[in-house]
């Protein structure tokens, strides 16, 4: 049975689209809250790596100028140079006296050099054979074009050379410097550190980040000399990379590092599309519950080549304060939007309430005047503008004032209540029934000519008479019927016919149905 009129959009339709555009407003907010949170992410490791290069290039920087202050000073001198020319000269006994003249010559500014971290102080001639370490006076004649870039270069393009080299030792900073005395090219020399040098320097400088190294093993199983393989071994947090054991082993004194290894397993599938690129990338890590930034930077050599990466890993604050900001405004959105939820729904049914009781009969529970009348004017505009059909059926309680005269008013609204439940089951759901007045009531039947309402009618007025009140009486209904007309201008005059019959009902003696059209003069 219908009680609401369809032109009236529901309020059930209304929640649902305040709910929707609800529901929209929330998932754009977190989509951009997750966006922009990954941008800030981003950005905040971005500098990481940045910062981490501009410690090491200055690092880096001291040495460089440390080594070239070395050439001018030690190397870029005439007694040098002199011995140099009879080495270059020379070959036997002489060159090697000039050797062992040079190696007295140096040695002890190279131990000066070593407590400054370098490492080699090498003299080659120029074609690359080795003639001089001063770090391994015993060690020479061999040649070094094949497997040192960078002293080829310096002696066949007599420039400085400078940058990371992979050697067959060890890896690290080389500054090699053409000599030349006179107009005559006397070969070369190399000033080198060690990586393990440069993260010594960036250890005193920055004590509280932890360094390390690893690198390609490509780049180390093609030069290094096969006694040398052990002295490197197999990172654990990518494939194809060494550590260098030496370096590791001294700067593997902070926990930071020891653990991030530990968890290498859990990292490495993060990690490694970020190592396959070859370039520089900072990675957070929660390791014990600390947030660390991990910095790797891409070591090129002097070729341009990736072969390998210094690692720093940091405490990190700034990562932990973005998350719990951005949590912060999610929540804040949530919050607000319950509280608008809440408005809504609150609304809503208080909403739902009022229109309930504007458009019910309080007693019985029926559609009121109002309601009815709404939905005969929607009815009778449909039948006007789709040419349908529409009945009424109009009825009123037989003798009720007796009722209420013999057994009170309680038992009278009884009574209405019992007869409004019973009839609201004979009628279909697209009918509305409703209270007219008192002991008045009235029925919209769509689609229904007068015939079939007259059944109706009379199937109603038989389950009336028949049904056992709580009254312990018999009630009866007289009922009128009437069917919409293409001339009723509007729906008072369906409702007048109705009416009519319904007095006729009475006058036949009461307990009837009676259609208008069966009246006498109206056929
Ligand atoms: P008839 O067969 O001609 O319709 O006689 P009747 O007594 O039913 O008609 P009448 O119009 O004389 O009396 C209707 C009575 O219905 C009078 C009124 O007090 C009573 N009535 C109207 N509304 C209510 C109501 O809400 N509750 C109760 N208990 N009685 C009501
Ligand atoms: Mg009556
Ligand atoms: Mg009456």
């Amino acid at each position: 049975m219908k009680s609401l009129s369809p032109l009236r959009p529901t309020l059930g339709l209304r929640l649902c689209v305040h709910l929707g555009t609800l529901i929209t407003l929330i998932l754009i907010s977190f989509a951009i809250l997750v966006g922009e949170y990954k941008e800030q992410k981003r950005r905040i490791l971005d500098n990481y790596s940045v910062s981490m290069e501009s410690k090491v290039r200055s690092s880096i920087g001291v040495y460089k100028k440390f080594s070239h202050y070395i050439y001018q000073q030690i190397v870029n001198n005439q007694e040098v140079l002199q011995l140099l020319e009879i080495a270059v000269a020379e070959t036997g006994n002489k060159r090697d006296q000039a050797r062992m003249k040079l190696y007295q010559l140096l040695k002890d500014n190279y131990q000066l050099l070593r407590a400054h971290n370098f490492r080699q102080l090498h003299f080659h001639f120029p074609n690359g054979d080795s003639f001089l370490r001063v770090h391994k006076p015993g060690k020479y004649g061999d040649n070094l074009f094949s497997i040192r870039e960078s002293v080829r270069l310096a002696n066949t393009q007599q420039r400085i050379v400078e940058g990371f080299e992979e050697g067959r030792i060890f890896n690290g900073y080389r500054f090699v410097y053409p000599i030349t005395y006179g107009q005559q090219a006397l070969g070369s020399v190399e000033v080198s550190l060690s990586m393990g040098s440069i993260i010594d320097l960036l250890v005193e400088l920055y004590p509280k980040d932890d360094f390390q190294f690893i690198i390609s093993q490509d780049a180390v199983d093609s030069k290094l000399f096969d006694d040398m393989k052990d002295h490197y071994i197999p990172s654990v947090l990518t494939d194809g990379y060494y550590y260098d054991k030496a370096v590791f082993e001294k700067h593997l004194r902070d926990v930071n590092h020891r653990n991030l290894i530990d968890q290498a397993k859990t990292y490495s599938s993060k990690l490694k599309p970020l190592f396959d690129k070859k370039e520089s990338f900072s990675q957070a890590v929660s390791i014990q519950g600390k947030d660390y930034i991990i910095s790797f930077l891409s070591i090129k050599n002097f070729k341009d080549q990736h072969v390998a990466y210094l690692i720093s890993s940091s405490r990190d604050n700034l990562l932990g304060t973005l998350l719990q900001n951005y949590a912060t405004y999610f929540i804040l959105i949530i919050v607000v939007s319950l509280f608008y939820v809440w408005n809504i729904y609150s609304e809503f049914t208080h909403k739902k309430q009022l229109t309930y009781l504007s458009s019910t009969d309080f007693l019985t529970k029926l559609s009121n005047r109002n309601t009815f009348t709404e939905n005969i004017q929607f009815e009778h505009a449909k039948s006007t503008s789709f040419n349908t059909t529409f009945s009424v059926i109009l009825f009123d309680i037989d003798h009720f004032k007796k009722i209420n005269d013999e057994l009170g008013h309680n038992a009278g609204d009884d009574c209405l209540k019992e007869l409004s439940e019973l009839v609201s089951k004979k009628v279909r759901h697209t009918d509305t029934l409703a209270r007219w007045g008192g002991e008045e009531f009235i029925i919209l039947l769509p689609e229904t000519p007068e015939e079939s309402a007259l059944k109706v009618a009379e199937a109603i007025r038989e389950a009336i008479e028949s049904n056992a009140f709580s009254l312990n009486r018999t009630v009866t209904v007289s009922l009128g019927v009437a069917e919409i007309t293409p001339d009723d201008g509007n729906v008072d005059m369906v409702i007048a016919r109705a009416d009519e019959a319904l007095y006729a009902s009475k006058e036949a003696g009461r307990n009837k149905a009676k259609a208008w059209s069966s009246l006498k003069g109206n056929n």
